[in-house]
């Protein structure tokens, strides 16, 4: 596994992104007048590390604080270099620490699963962060991409971290662990702040406007919808890729469907060729 991590860039005033590799994750990089905030924190304890050196060398002041936008590795594996900070995810992240999905991915990243930490501070809904003097706000907005995603909004530079919940280097991960229903619930948070001119930085690939939010929202939206309409026309998951009309490629719905048709028969949605007798 290839690990390296680019250049902090500039994407509003004291706001700026690198790109840490191998899972092309955004890192951000939010500078106050005496400290800054990563958000995100890389792959392993070693580049959350070197994200630590970068940050500090490109902003000139002391990191005082890191955010997880979720439990994934690529975002929260690096947290255990910044345990003399406080580390802030969703309340939901320290459970899936010690969950096998999360063993597997330290195993398959030759990452030893009991080097990785847990944030050392919580939240449920809402948090400010005093960011050396700049004000910082991490926001859960609901249940999508996982059950724990958070939002880290900086009001002044009009720039949000919207974590995973919106991709443009390609389609959305629709992971088991997501809750596809309530996605598009979680986008309209996001949303609901945003202007003209704000900057959206997503989980993974080049920050986003506007137009492109709201059009992923609508696919993530029509995803769920097609899958629903399908399991509501009796169509089993073998036929419904030929059944449906899709926002997003073959190889995406695919992968795709047998969660959306778990998460509908969790609902008491299934497929039906007849009619109930009763
Ligand atoms: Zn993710």
């Amino acid at each position: 596994m290839q690990f390296s991590l680019g250049e902090f860039v500039p994407v509003a005033d004291g706001v700026l992104v690198a790109v840490a590799e191998p899972a092309g994750v955004n890192i951000g990089l939010v500078v106050g007048p005496s400290g800054c905030l990563v958000v995100d924190t890389g792959s392993s304890p070693e580049q959350g590390a070197e994200i630590r050196r970068a940050a500090e060398a490109a902003s000139g002041v002391p990191v005082v604080a890191a955010v997880v936008t979720h439990w994934h590795y690529d975002h929260l594996f690096g947290l255990a270099a910044f345990t003399d900070v406080p580390g802030w995810a969703h309340e939901s992240v320290p459970d899936w620490l010690g969950a096998e999905e999360c063993r597997q991915d330290a195993v398959a990243l030759g990452v030893e699963p009991s080097a990785l930490v847990p944030p050392s501070h919580t939240f449920a809904l809402a948090k400010v962060l005093d960011v050396g003097g700049r004000r910082v706000e991490a926001v859960h907005f609901g249940r999508g991409h996982t059950d724990g995603d958070v939002v880290v909004i900086v009001p002044d530079a009009g720039v949000i971290f919207t974590g995973d919940l919106l991709e443009s280097a390609g389609p959305p991960d629709f992971g088991d662990d997501c809750h596809l229903r309530e996605w598009p619930s979680a986008v309209d948070g996001i949303l609901g702040l945003v202007a003209e001119d704000t900057v959206l930085v997503p989980g993974h690939g080049r920050p986003m406007d506007r137009l492109k939010a709201f059009t992923q929202r609508a696919e993530i939206s029509g995803l769920y919808g097609q899958v629903e309409h399908l399991v509501g026309r009796g169509v089993r998951i073998e036929a419904a890729y030929e059944a449906g009309e899709w926002p997003f490629d073959e190889a995406t719905v695919r992968a795709a469907l047998p969660m959306a048709y778990a998460q509908l028969a969790a609902e008491g949605k299934v497929p039906r060729t007849q009619l109930p007798l009763v």
